[in-house]
């Protein structure tokens, strides 16, 4: 559990570095905001598709640079619903959820495309591309400490009992 207990630590030392409080970090399989226990799920397995569209709609949408690992822009993207989610009401979550729940598209690409411009995640969205443009040493940081400590997690194998059993608040 040594790897998962360190990976904690440095990410939340990060946030704090970086003004951002009242956060806290864990490891899910899919990267996921908790509003109700304000938590950052990192997601430990990886979606290639979503990582190249998600680094295609940042980019079009004003992000420089184009080729950040597809953790970190996750990352980014869950903090950004921590930093933004008090511009929104209880009802317009519920019903921005159900849009989300129900919205159909025929392929992937287009799936993805609508879903990150309902209005909760392009605010979290916008953080993202803000945060990257103006501040990519912060962002150089992250990534060094997202690559670090999945290496480590994942050559210490602990990580996918834990993930199994992780319950999201
Ligand atoms: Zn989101």
């Amino acid at each position: 559990m040594n790897t998962i207990t360190n990976f904690k630590n440095d990410i939340h030392d990060w946030l704090c570095r970086n003004g951002f409080s009242n956060v806290y970090v864990d490891c899910a399989p899919d990267f996921c905001y908790s509003n109700d226990t304000h938590t950052i799920y990192c997601g430990m397995e990886a979606n290639d598709d979503a990582g190249l569209y998600f680094q295609q709609f940042i980019h079009e949408y004003g992000c420089e640079y184009i080729d950040i690992w597809y953790p970190v822009l996750c990352f980014l993207h869950e903090l950004g619903h921590h930093m933004t989610m008090g511009n929104f009401s209880d009802s317009e979550i519920l019903v921005l959820d159900f849009l989300k729940e129900t919205q159909d598209e025929d392929n992937e690409y287009d799936w993805y495309f609508h879903y990150w411009t309902f209005m909760d995640e392009f605010a979290a969205n916008m953080f993202v591309i803000d945060f990257i443009n103006n501040k990519l040493q912060e962002v150089g940081e992250l990534w060094n400490i997202l690559a670090e400590h999945y290496q480590a997690m994942y050559a210490d194998g602990d990580i996918w009992d834990y993930i199994e059993n992780k319950e999201i608040a």
